[in-house]
């Protein structure tokens, strides 16, 4: 936990968020500003800031973040057609919220290579 971290604010219930799924150790939420008809955001429920934190002792939340993520692709009608997962890490990467968090995103053909 980050004391001015949006996204454990989120898991805190300090802030109000679209909550559509959720494990022990996973939330899923709707994306504010979405790009897609579906635009689901999967965190940890534990503060990890990025890829880069992960390691060993924590890379299960990985895991459980990628299964909650099957569950909605599966919920929301997106898993036939396709969709795409996104994690941006860091100033490069476009990341923006400093809470490690999965994209996925589906709905619509997604382009390549990504802006
Ligand atoms: P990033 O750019 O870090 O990969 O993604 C951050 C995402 O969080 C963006 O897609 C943005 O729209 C979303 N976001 C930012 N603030 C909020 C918020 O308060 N609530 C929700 N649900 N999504 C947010
Ligand atoms: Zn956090």
């Amino acid at each position: 936990m980050s004391g001015k971290c949006l996204f454990c604010s989120i898991i805190n219930d300090d802030i109000p968020a679209d909550i559509i799924a959720q494990t022990e150790s996973a939330l899923a939420f709707r994306d504010i500003n979405p790009q897609a008809s579906t635009h689901v955001l999967i965190i940890p429920k534990k503060h990890i800031a990025s890829t880069r934190e992960l390691n060993k002792g924590n890379i299960e939340y990985l895991s459980e973040m990628a299964l909650l993520a099957n569950k909605i692709a599966e919920e929301e009608g997106i898993n036939n057609n396709g969709y795409r997962w996104v994690i941006n890490t860091g100033d490069d990467g476009g990341q923006t919220v400093g809470h490690i968090h999965l994209h996925v995103i589906g709905g619509r053909q997604m382009h390549w290579p990504p802006g």
